[in-house]
């Protein structure tokens, strides 16, 4: 019983290393990682990944020792790589895009044009949705990948996407440290002080 997660938690990390780390939500799961735990557990087919198309369902076979099976049609159908472009003078700068980037493949400030680094975006297509202006558009890149680029590409993916919530997370923190304390906080810490205080009266008396 005991040793279960972690065979399963090692499993899980083989099957995630099989995907192309996009993170797009195609699978019907939150990322790469969320799908690759499902598939581990027994909840999810080996053939529900569209960027991965294929050549994923015949690695995740090869892993699991199942049969390959077609990609299930109702969530999408394999593709030519593509990578997103903006219209830049129709962008207005809002910075949804950047927000919803899981590789951080687009530069811009507030209120000024954004722009992809072609060479970074995944094809994911996780900014298409929030962008007010629909101003943002697929370009296949006319070259399917091989499968060792395709390995490559998604261990990149996944060394920004694993980089950018790193520093999400340590933004938050800081951003947590900085606040000011609420009431109830102030009134916690105020307490903790008056007992530490009584406590030393009392250890002061007993010497
Ligand atoms: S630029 Fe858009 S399509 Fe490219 S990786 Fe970022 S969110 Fe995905
Ligand atoms: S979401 Fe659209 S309008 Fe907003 S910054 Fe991105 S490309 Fe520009």
């Amino acid at each position: 019983m005991g040793a279960e997660p972690t065979l399963r938690e090692t499993l899980a990390e083989r099957i995630d290393a099989l995907l192309p780390q996009t993170q797009c939500g195609k699978c019907g799961y939150a990322g790469c990682r969320p799908y690759a735990e499902a598939i581990a557990a027994g909840r999810a087919g080996i053939n529900q990944c569209p960027p991965g198309g294929g050549d994923v369902i015949r690695d995740l076979a090869a892993l699991l020792g199942v049969p390959a099976q077609p990609l299930d049609p109702a969530l999408g159908v394999e593709q030519l790589p593509a990578v997103a472009v903006i219209d830049e003078a129709l962008c207005i700068g809002c910075t949804l895009c950047i927000e919803a980037c899981p590789v951080d493949a687009i530069a811009g400030a507030a209120k000024l044009m954004h722009t992809v680094i072609a060479a970074e975006c995944t094809g994911c297509e996780l900014c298409l949705a929030p962008c007010p202006v629909d101003c943002i558009r697929m370009v296949e890149t006319g070259r399917a990948l091989t499968r060792e680029e395709r390995r490559m590409a998604a261990a990149h993916a996944r060394s920004r996407f694993e980089a950018r919530n790193r520093r999400i997370a340590a933004h938050r923190a800081a951003r947590a440290a900085a606040r000011p304390l609420r009431a109830d906080e102030v009134k916690r810490a105020t307490v903790a002080r008056a007992m530490d205080r009584a406590r030393q009266r009392l250890r002061n008396r007993s010497r």
